[in-house]
């Protein structure tokens, strides 16, 4: 298949998840196990447009390491179980490691309080010509915190600054950071892998059962599972505040992982192929130097 058509099939594909404009945006819309236009029976097609997807997203990212000027941020964020270490592994499987970086932000270290919270997500921004992914990000301030309060009060910040606006200035200061960003030459899309919570379930019970899962459960992600509405109240608010037509979210149906991973690899691939980008040219001068060392190569021992 055609770049062309590639590129066509996964807009297609990743549009109806796209949140460009938050004010509109409600979660009870979006139904996790939703599988658009595909059915269970698809699960093998879409396996397969996932690889091609996966080698065009390989393509477009030769492109702008070549380049050099953009660079591309992919947050994810998700319930614990969603999927969203899978879906990075399988999204970014065909593409160059020297041109992408991951990066994972779990409880903050001291290191970290001492500073700004968007200090520490700032250290890890990537590189032109490059594709950085933040596995958890500076929006687990929105999230986590927001439903733990007692989080905020352990970030010693000086109490004049622990205002009542306090999650409505987070939210403008996030807002501001990802124009900022854009404005600079990094495009920002962000992820919410949305799991039902009876899938969770059913994905916690396979890590107690399956000894090869076991590594994976964790007691935590259970008592934060008992925080569920909190935490659907806190992402819908962060969707609603954050989204914008520059920094879209992506919110995806996360119940059926083949699904997930399909949308994902669209959803990039669209950024990506938006941004149209093309090999630097080549000057006269440097075309001049480069037949003179290939002559200088053939005569040469
Ligand atoms: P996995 O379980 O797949 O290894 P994970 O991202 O869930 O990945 P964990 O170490 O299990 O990693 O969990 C990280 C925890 O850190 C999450 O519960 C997350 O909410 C929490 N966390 C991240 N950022 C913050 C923050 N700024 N303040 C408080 N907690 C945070
Ligand atoms: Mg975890």
């Amino acid at each position: 298949m055609k770049s062309k058509q590639i590129i066509e099939i996964a807009r297609k594909l990743s549009k109806p998840y796209r949140v460009s404009n938050g004010k509109k945006f409600r979660l009870k819309n979006v139904d996790p196990s939703d599988t658009g236009d595909l059915k269970a029976e698809d699960k093998p097609k879409a396996i397969e447009a996932l690889q091609m997807g996966v080698e065009e997203l390989a393509e477009l990212q030769d492109v702008l390491y070549a380049q050099d000027r953009w660079s591309v941020l992919l947050i994810f964020q998700a319930m614990d179980a969603a999927g969203k270490d899978g879906t990075i592994k399988h999204v970014m499987s065909g593409v160059n490691p020297q041109g992408c970086q991951v990066s994972s932000f779990k409880v903050p270290t001291s290191e970290d309080l001492d500073h700004d919270f968007l200090w520490r997500c700032m250290k890890h921004l990537p590189e032109r010509g490059r594709i950085g992914i933040f596995n958890r990000s500076y929006y687990e301030e929105t999230l986590v915190v927001r439903v733990h309060p007692e989080f905020l009060a352990g970030q010693k910040l000086p109490e004049k600054c622990v205002t009542k606006n306090i999650w409505s200035e987070r939210f403008e200061d996030i807002r501001a950071f990802e124009r900022y960003l854009t404005r600079n030459g990094t495009i920002v899309i962000k992820f919410f892998l949305h799991v039902s919570k009876d899938e969770q379930k059913k994905r916690f019970l396979e890590r107690l059962d399956l000894p090869e899962k076991n590594w994976k459960f964790s007691a935590n992600d259970v008592k934060e599972r008992g925080f569920w509405d909190d935490y659907m109240r806190a992402y819908e608010e962060t969707i609603r505040e954050t989204a914008t037509e520059d920094s879209p979210w992506y919110v995806v149906p996360a119940d059926n992982k083949w699904f997930t991973r399909a949308v994902v690899a669209a959803a990039v691939i669209d950024a990506v192929a938006s941004l149209n980008l093309a090999y630097p040219k080549v000057s006269p001068e440097k075309l001049k130097g480069l037949s003179e060392a290939k002559k200088a190569l053939l005569a040469s021992q």
